[in-house]
């Protein structure tokens, strides 16, 4: 399959799901997670009709924008954000995926102010509880949308979150209803710049469960370029 034909397959995929779960095919946004694919196959996937791609890494971020890979799409950063490169992302990406702790979020909202513009982002939430992955805890959702109106730079448009890796079909539909339940209990505006629009989970493995469950935006890598080879990493 090529990566024109996958980006229709999962297209097609997304709108069935979104409407056997009786909601609109257009309501879901697609995000094609790049990492590891060349500047070439990216722009194939935006060729093929993907308009929003998510990057992992600042580096390959660059790297491949310096390539003019993302040309005709918009661009969200969906990896863990280190906070030396808060200034490499802030105004380069429409969207920052994954911001974790209310010290991030000053930071992108000082860099934002610098550059006069308004960045939105999502907040990502630790759904499983796993030690080894970032997003904050959900009990500490309440407190940083409390806070938010101290960061006026930033524009909280939602949540993500990436759950537990499942061994089963539909092991993680718990937690996309947990996440689910999460985003609704919190939509009350607060302040101007909370806007509780993104609930971004679903990846290749799992995004109609995510859709059933109420996700409107899915983030799919291996299923629209094909499985990603990691380098063998030498002892
Ligand atoms: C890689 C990645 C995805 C997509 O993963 P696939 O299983 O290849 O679809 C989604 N979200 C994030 C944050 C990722 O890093």
């Amino acid at each position: 399959m090529s990566i024109s034909e996958n980006v229709i397959r999962v297209k097609n995929r997304i709108d069935a799901a979104a409407r056997a779960a009786g909601r609109s095919p257009g309501e879901i946004a697609l995000v094609a997670a790049t990492k590891m694919n060349s500047a070439d196959s990216v722009a194939e996937a935006i060729r093929a009709g993907i308009r929003v791609c998510g990057e992992n890494r600042v580096q390959e971020l660059l790297e491949k924008n310096a390539q003019n890979a993302y040309a005709g799409s918009s661009l969200h950063f969906i990896g863990h954000l280190q906070k030396n490169k808060v200034r490499q992302v802030v105004g380069l990406c429409d969207m920052i995926e994954s911001v974790d702790s209310l010290e991030l979020l000053a930071l992108i909202d000082g860099r934002a102010k610098a550059l006069g513009l308004r960045q939105d982002i999502l907040l990502e939430i630790n759904i499983g509880g796993e030690k080894s992955k970032s997003g904050m805890n959900e009990s500490e959702l309440p407190r940083i949308l409390e806070e938010a109106g101290a960061f006026p730079s930033v524009f909280i448009r939602g949540i993500m979150a990436i759950p537990p890796i499942s061994h089963e079909n539909g092991e993680n539909r718990a937690y996309f209803a947990r996440m689910y339940k999460l985003f609704v209990d919190n939509s009350a505006k607060k302040y101007d710049n909370i806007s509780m629009d993104f609930l971004s989970m679903g990846m290749s493995g799992d995004f109609e469960d995510a859709i059933a469950e109420g996700s409107n935006m899915v983030r799919v890598g291996s299923a629209i370029f094909g499985a990603r080879v990691y380098p063998q990493i030498s002892e």
